[in-house]
Formats: C-alpha cells, structure tokens, sequence
C-alpha cells in the first residue's frame, strides 16, 4: 500500500471500548459480562475490539458463530469465547479443541456436540439456550425438560460441562421482557431439577442491562454499548456515561459551484435554491453509507454541518455548502462523537430510518481501519 491517507476511514478509538465496559462492569454490577464482537465487532474489528474489552474487564466475549469464534482464536486469544449460532453441520469437534463455548438451542444440536467430544475424546463447555419468547434460537419450552435431563446425563458421563444457562429478550416493552424473565426463571428451575448448576446465566444484552436490573443475573452480554453506542433511539449513549468509538472520515476530493435550479447526483432530487457551492465527497452505498439517508443525513466539514444534496451514489455523496468555500483536501466526518460536535451514528440512523447498530455494522469492505488508543 504507498503512504498516502485513506480514501475512507474508520477511526476507532480503543480507550473509548476498554472505558465504556468498565463503566458498564461499574453500572451493571454483575459478576461477569460477555463483550459481544460479533459481525466484526459491529464494524469495528471484532480482534482489537476484544483486546480493548478485555483490558476493560469482560471475562468472556460472545459472537454469532464458530468462524467469528477461530478468528478470535487464531490472533492469538485465548479468553473464553461463547458462540450461539451453528449451521446444520456446524464442525463441533474443531471448535471443542479450540476451547470454543458453544451454545445450544436444540436436542438435536446438543447430540451433535456430544458426538463431537466423543470423537475428540474431550468434553465440550456448553451454553443451553432457551426460547423465551423472542421466537428465534433457542429451546422451545416445551423441549428445554428433555433437552436439561439429556444435558446433565451427557455431563455426568463426562462428556459436557453445562457452564450456562441462557435467553435474549425481544425489548418490546418493560413488560414483555418481564414476562420472558418468568420464563426464564421457569426454566432455570427446570434446568435445576435436572441437576444443572451453571456457572453464567445470562439474560440481559445492553439494553436490559442499563435499565431492568431483574434481567441481570450474574452475567450480562453486552454488546452495543461496548461501542459507545446507545440500545435505544430515544436515550444517548452519554446519558449512560458511554462514549462512541468509531468516527468515520474522508475527505473533500472536488469541489464545484453550481447556480440556482441545478439539479445534483441521480433523478435530480435536489435542486439548488440558489447559486451553491458544492463538496464531491468518496463514500456511497457500497461503504455503507445508507442509500435512504439521501438528502437527509448530516456531515461535517470544517467544523462546520451541512446535508447530503440528492441521492446517495455506490461511492460518492455530495455536500451543498452554500457560499461557504470548501476545499480540496478538508476533512469530512460523517459520524463520530457528538461531544466533539460532529454527528452521530443515531443522528445518522435517524436520517436512514433505522437503527445505530446498522449504521456501525454495515461499513463496507473498501472502509479502512485505523485504530488509535493502548
Ligand atoms: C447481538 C446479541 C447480543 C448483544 O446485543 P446488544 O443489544 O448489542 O447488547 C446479546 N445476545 C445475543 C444473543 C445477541 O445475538
């Protein structure tokens, strides 16, 4: 690669992940808290992510799938990592010798890990997860006697430890959370019965852990706030003394002034309303800027903050800046902290109609990373 800058850049700032988990280890309270590096560490990069978070003090990190869980692996990790979501034919006995946890959501998936660890001749360390009510993964409630009574047979003949027991809410309401938190109690006395007595269970991810304290358990997994992120739409993340660590960036690459009536970027759908000047910044759809943010979402050049003129392109946005001399070269933030007066991934999930998570997430593969902090 030669030494000059980015067209596009993510800046993550490592200080502010190790910050915000020991500020949720101090908030929450709870004995253990899973970091959620999943998707990439929601864009961030699921390897320094989990770095960061460790040295803020989780004691274990979460991801969807076993690849996430080797790749963590393979850079040399060697923390506890729990995995939840398996193909079919998910490789089991791979993922017993890389001391991977694995959750489990079926009768049918728990065999499989016991045929596993047979093979392998090494017992496996299992999460049972049961359905609360989200309607997703986990073992229907009706399954979960069956599934308990298989799994403390399997670990008294030595071939799985049942190191958790665990559940997701679906946040819909106060209520329904509590409802699924009956649930779950229900189910950790079925799983008691069987004679289980996990060590982790887990109910909580970010959102109950901030705001419903019954949800807590001994162990939260956490996963947007790590990033500074807020769960919710309507409460900032500072509100909860977290700090955003991504700050996507790019620069200024043309400049032109455009007189009134001239439309900008595909189907015209902005039209100056007034002589402008305009800004030609490299980042599009394919980078994750999202297409439904068109004409709406906020950027800031110079300190200053302006919109995006008309449609959202595959690699190029435009910036109208009125008489407001741009040049060549400026700096553009598009998201990053607010307390530095810059927008933020909500104000942009705002624009585009959805959610923070994605806004992170999405960031395409011609997106740079640059990590500073540690
Ligand atoms: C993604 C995920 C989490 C983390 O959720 P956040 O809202 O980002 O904290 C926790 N648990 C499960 C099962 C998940 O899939």
């Amino acid at each position: 690669m030669s030494g000059a800058s980015p067209l596009r850049e993510a800046v993550v700032d490592l200080d502010a992940i190790t910050e915000n988990v020991r500020v949720l280890r101090s908030r929450i309270g709870t004995e253990h808290l899973i970091a959620v590096v999943k998707a990439n560490g929601y864009g961030h990069g699921a390897v320094p992510v989990a770095h960061a978070a460790l040295r803020g003090g989780a004691d274990k990190l979460g991801v969807a799938d076993l690849a996430e869980a080797h790749e963590l692996r393979d850079a040399g990790i060697t923390a506890p990592v729990l995995a939840w979501l398996h193909d079919p034919d998910a490789d089991f006995e791979s993922a017993i010798v890389a001391d991977i946890e694995i959750g489990v959501s079926s009768l049918d998936q728990l065999q499989s890990v016991i045929d596993a660890t047979t093979r392998v001749g090494r017992p496996a360390v299992v999460h049972l997860k049961l359905d609360t009510g989200l309607s997703r993964n986990g073992v229907s409630p009706d399954a979960w006697p069956s599934v308990t009574r298989a799994a403390r047979v399997a670990e008294i003949a030595g071939l799985v430890t049942v190191a958790g027991v665990f559940s997701h809410l679906s946040g819909t309401s106060p209520e329904a959370d509590a409802a699924q938190a009956d649930a779950f109690d229900l189910g950790l006395a079925e799983a008691s019965a069987a004679g289980l007595d996990p060590e982790f269970v887990h109910l909580a991810a970010s959102g109950a852990a901030l705001t419903l304290p019954r949800t807590r358990y001994n162990t939260v997994r956490t996963g947007i706030t790590i990033y500074g992120l807020s769960p919710f739409s309507d409460r900032e993340p500072a509100e909860f003394g977290l700090r955003p660590a991504m700050t996507l960036r790019t620069r200024v690459i043309a400049v032109r002034r455009i007189e009134h009536g001239q439309g900008v970027s595909y189907g015209h759908t902005y039209r100056a309303n007034g002589a402008t000047n305009l800004a030609l910044v490299p980042v599009g759809y394919a980078d994750g800027v999202p297409r439904q943010a068109s004409g709406a979402a906020p950027v800031v050049i110079g300190g200053e903050r302006f919109q995006i003129a008309g449609r959202v392109a595959m690699d190029q946005i435009v910036i109208a800046t009125g008489e407001r001399a741009v040049a060549v070269g400026d700096e553009v933030i598009l998201f990053g902290d607010p307390a530095s007066g810059v927008p933020s991934a909500e104000d942009w999930a705002r624009a585009a109609g959805t959610i923070g998570y994605d806004i992170v997430t999405r960031l395409g593969g011609r997106v740079t990373r640059r990590y500073v902090g540690q």
